[in-house]
């Protein structure tokens, strides 16, 4: 199968002082408006880099970008079915829970608060990010992040960047073409809804924040468009060590009290990895579940966090599963239309062809385990050796398998802190964003909420920019 190439969205055959030129200015603009993170490198609390963009924004076809965004709302309705079906998670998680203890931690906490009872009334909120590739010219599923989903605040800045560097380029005439996003506004609109739906005029909005936070600015323009949109609202941020060292506790009527302030929403933007769950006591165990307990709105519920594992998405995609979820044959429909090849590896007939079928052509798929936050996939020859290793092993079931999606390549300057631009071919991943309010009977909101795009260099294997891979984008919509 031949590459497919994409046109840039304008000449990018710069001479050395054009680029120079756009290019420094194009920093200063990120710098000046947030398009940063904290360096890893030389880390100080005081101050912020920019954050790795490519210099022009990356076509991307009209069709497959609205198709896209007119899916979102049934990702999350489906993602919502699936957390309020105790049977279908009990069922589809049972045996990773053998194999695989950071799920299998979760479940318990899960467990544990159904079987003390929840309200039919209890409401959640779920600020998700549908991830999508290009397989040719069309989308395909890549992950669905029900959790700490990130750069609905930087992205939409990305978007005022692109629009910048376009103007600056004599190429004005082309902004229509670069779609509004409204993510940061999306998302903050349904944590404050949630706020409301708590009624308590007094209570903050808890945010669950690493011990060192490197997405600074994207976490801050959550907070600050909060207080824009609602200026009685407090915004508090604690890591889960603190909370569960004494820094929380519940009250009678399960209210969660942080340093006296009640918290009527909690928004995750840590929990999803052991490594964030590493004391030797237990307590960010302790404190996840005190979370989970109280009447505070989560975002997301245990619930929706283990909707957006890979092993459901994986039996999502088996004939019949989504059946169990919607009797609607359109909405099976389409959602299956974005799915690409998924396989079981339980330790069953079934897993034995997939791993089989995977050791004979590595490269024609990509080897997943329970984890989100990126870099901990296997690829290319390394997944033979991986499967051949496991063979007859328990622990093969703790991983999904997946058709690896190649899509097409495009011509870019990658800019990044304390490099020279490099000129090199990229791909591309589109994230959907989606807000979701509701409980065991309803759903009470449920929108779009804007995009993001994230560019790698094609030959990485994984693109993600918070961990140095990738760079931040935004679409240029062509018709293909
Ligand atoms: P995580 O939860 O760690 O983000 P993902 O499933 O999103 O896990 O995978 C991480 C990255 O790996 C993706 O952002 C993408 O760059 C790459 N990737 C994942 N699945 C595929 C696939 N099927 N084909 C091609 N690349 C993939
Ligand atoms: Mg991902």
């Amino acid at each position: 199968m031949s590459t497919i190439r994409l046109e840039p969205c304008v000449s990018i055959d710069f001479d050395s002082s054009t680029l120079d030129e756009i290019v420094t200015k194009a920093k200063d603009w990120a710098l000046m408006h947030g398009v940063c993170m904290r360096s890893r490198q030389n880390f100080s609390p005081d101050s912020i880099n920019f954050a790795p963009f490519v210099l022009v924004p990356s076509a991307f076809p009209k069709k497959e970008f609205e198709k896209a965004i007119e899916l979102q709302t049934l990702v999350n309705e489906m993602i919502h079915q699936i957390a309020n079906n105790y049977e279908f998670l009990k069922s589809t998680l049972a045996i990773t829970n053998t194999v695989d203890p950071f799920t299998a931690q979760l479940f318990k906490i899960y467990t544990t608060v159904q079987e003390e009872g929840v309200s039919q009334e209890e409401c959640c909120c779920g600020l998700f990010r549908c991830d999508y590739m290009l397989d040719r010219d069309a989308v395909r599923q890549v992950e669905i992040n029900t959790i700490a989903s990130s750069f609905a605040g930087i992205s939409t800045r990305v978007t005022r960047l692109h629009r910048f560097v376009m103007q600056e380029l004599s190429h004005g005439d082309k902004l229509q073409q670069i779609p509004e996003n409204n993510a940061l506004e999306a998302l903050c609109g349904g944590m404050l809804k949630a706020w409301e739906i708590y009624n308590q005029p007094q209570a903050v909005i808890l945010f669950i924040i690493e011990e060192i936070t490197y997405n600074i600015c994207d976490q801050r323009f959550h907070e600050f468009e909060i207080r824009k949109q609602n200026p009685n609202v407090r915004v508090i941020r604690r890591n889960l060590t603190q909370l569960g060292r004494g820094g929380a506790s519940l009250d009678a009527e399960k209210k969660l009290i942080v340093d006296g302030h009640e918290v009527a929403v909690i928004y995750f933007r840590c929990g999803y990895a052991p490594d964030q769950y590493m004391s030797a006591d237990g307590c960010e165990w302790d404190a996840r579940l005190m979370m989970e307990r109280s009447k505070a709105i989560k975002c997301p519920s245990i619930s929706y966090h283990l909707a957006g594992t890979k092993k459901v998405q994986q039996v999502l995609a088996d004939p019949g599963n989504l059946e169990r979820i919607f009797d609607d044959p359109d909405k099976v429909a389409r959602l299956r239309d974005v799915f690409t090849g998924l396989y079981s590896l339980d330790l069953d007939e079934e897993g034995d062809r997939a791993a089989e079928m995977a050791i004979q052509n590595p490269e024609k798929y990509v080897l997943k385990p329970q984890r989100e936050g990126g870099g901990n996939n296997v690829y290319g020859e390394e997944v033979g050796e991986v499967l051949k290793k496991l063979k007859g092993n328990p622990e093969r079931a703790s991983y999904i398998l997946m058709d690896v999606i190649k899509p097409p390549l495009l011509q870019n300057w990658m800019v990044r802190p304390s490099t020279q631009p490099m000129r090199v071919d990229t791909l591309s991943e589109l994230g959907i964003f989606g807000v979701i309010i509701g409980n065991a009977k309803e759903i009470l909101h449920n929108s779009v909420g804007g995009h993001m795009l994230r560019t790698k260099i094609h030959t990485a294997n994984e693109g993600g920019v918070a961990a140095g891979l990738g760079a931040l984008d935004s679409p240029f919509l062509v018709d293909l």
